[in-house]
């Protein structure tokens, strides 16, 4: 199973790969974690994509792309995977084309979480993630059961991303609908774009996941 996780910063889409990579043994490929990982370990791509992300806009192409085709040849991927928040551009989805097409992988299904701008501010502003496991919670939507403590792993420390603030968040969605938005109509045009509505409870929103998931396997 090759999924694509389309939709805004911050419309759930990293919570719901998560779900189902636990649930279809596949792996979430999140772009945007590992750049944050890069930009963790001082690296030479982390420090060009740095700033970039602090000030909500995309880091280029050309980096994002060399992350991805190296890490889609690693062997836990072989199972299948999960990209969340990647490709963004129509750049990055004919370059991904290029490497499926080389490796003989089809995608199986592009799915946007739809979720309208007006309720993107409070998704993003409210999310924290654990230190220890990198399970994530919203101040509102998804508290740990017991207030301070990681409901995964019992971790006591969370953190908050740095570009996770209001003045951000127009910024990444300017950038979502100039740059990502344009590659939903490539998708349809390949017959593989389904829309879930990503302002169901996040429960609601897995469910329909699944469905779109059991009826790709039936092809
Ligand atoms: P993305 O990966 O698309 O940026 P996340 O999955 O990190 O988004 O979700 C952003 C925030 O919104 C997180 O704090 C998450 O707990 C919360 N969230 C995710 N899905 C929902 C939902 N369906 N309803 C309410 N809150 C949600
Ligand atoms: P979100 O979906 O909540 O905006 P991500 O974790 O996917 O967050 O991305 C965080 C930041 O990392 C983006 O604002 C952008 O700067 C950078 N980034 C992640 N993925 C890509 C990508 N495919 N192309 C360009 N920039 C990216
Ligand atoms: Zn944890």
């Amino acid at each position: 199973m090759h999924l694509i996780l389309l939709g805004p910063p911050g419309g759930g889409k990293g919570t719901q790969a998560k779900i189902l990579q636990d649930a279809y043994g596949l792996v979430q490929l999140s772009t945007g974690d590992m750049l944050r990982a890069a930009v963790a370990s001082g690296s030479d791509i982390g420090r060009k994509a740095k700033a970039v992300m602090e000030a909500g806009q995309l880091v280029s192409d050309e980096i994002v792309i060399g992350i991805i085709s190296d890490r889609i040849g690693e062997s836990d991927c072989r199972n299948g995977f999960i990209l969340d928040g990647f490709p963004r551009t129509v750049a990055q989805a004919e370059a991904l084309d290029a490497m499926l097409t080389e490796r003989g992988i089809k995608i199986d299904g592009a799915i946007e979480v739809r979720v309208p701008d007006g309720m993107i501010v409070e998704r993003i502003t409210g999310r924290f993630t654990c230190a220890k496991c990198g399970s994530g919670y919203h101040d509102k939507f998804q508290r740990p059961k017991v207030d301070g403590v990681c409901a995964s792993c019992g971790g006591t420390e969370f953190s908050r991303r740095a570009d996770d603030n209001a003045a951000t968040v127009q910024s990444r969605l300017d950038a979502y609908h100039a740059q990502t938005a344009p590659i939903l109509p490539y998708y349809e045009k390949k017959g593989v774009l389904q829309v879930v509505d990503g302002t169901l409870p996040i429960a609601e929103v897995t469910k329909r996941l699944k469905e779109i998931i059991e009826g790709a396997k039936r092809g």
